[in-house]
């Protein structure tokens, strides 16, 4: 990895969190238009571990989330995918994932990403000062929930084009047989119907080979 980019400043590097069960065109916007506003060289999204509290028909398990995540960012050059959490034992929680990726590259100026809904919850996260001096938070629009001001220089707000998309509508429809189409990437619909996730809570449930 290059310690620095071509005009000598230090790499600027998005953090985008999240279960990705599915990946969808939310997030995939989402993360385009703060590496656009922020100048950022590359995003990396980042699958959280399989959390021990939910069974498998909550959340499906880790190396499908991080498969589609693959498949979804693979075209963009900037994109790129960590496993820092999924190979993680037990909950993720941001603070592990922002000590990780320091450790990692410690290079570069890290900016989290979070929607509006996150965002909201971001008080009550655990070690919250470290969290502020570990990365520049950026917090996004997202339809249906209301960016609160922070208040803080440390915290960004952002308009993003709205995509009322969510993984939970993504899973119901494919549950309920409606299609998912244009609402996740091509790769993403043929992964989930490869490998019969959301359909059927047993099946889905299998990792993949
Ligand atoms: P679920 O319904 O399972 O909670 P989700 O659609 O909320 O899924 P997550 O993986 O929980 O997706 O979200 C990861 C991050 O992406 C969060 O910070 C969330 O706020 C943000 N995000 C998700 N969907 C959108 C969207 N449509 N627009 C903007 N931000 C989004
Ligand atoms: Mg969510």
């Amino acid at each position: 990895q290059p310690r620095q980019n071509d005009d000598g400043r230090r790499l600027r590097l998005g953090v985008m969190g999240g279960t990705f069960d599915p990946i969808h065109h939310g997030h995939l916007v989402a993360a385009s238009e703060v590496a656009s506003v922020f100048d950022l060289d590359e995003v990396v999204f980042v699958p959280t571990g399989e959390p021990w509290h939910k069974s498998a028909q909550e959340v499906s398990p880790a190396e499908h989330r991080y498969l589609m995540t693959v498949i979804a960012t693979a075209s963009n050059p900037r994109f790129t995918v960590s496993r820092v959490d999924i190979d993680r034992p037990g909950p993720t929680y941001t603070i592990d994932t922002l000590r990780d990726l320091r450790e990692e590259r410690p290079e570069a100026e890290l900016f989290f990403i979070t929607g509006a809904d996150a965002m909201a919850q971001i008080l009550s996260w655990k070690d919250i000062q470290e969290l502020w001096s570990l990365a520049h938070f950026v917090g996004v629009t997202r339809p249906g929930h209301v960016l609160e001001n922070m208040g803080r220089d440390d915290v960004s707000l952002l308009e993003v084009p709205a995509m009322a998309i969510s993984s939970t509508d993504c899973r119901e429809r494919v549950a309920d047989g409606d299609p998912v189409w244009y609402l996740v990437p091509d790769g993403v619909v043929q992964y989930i119907a490869k490998h019969g996730l959301y359909a059927d809570a047993e099946r889905s449930a299998q990792k993949p080979a």
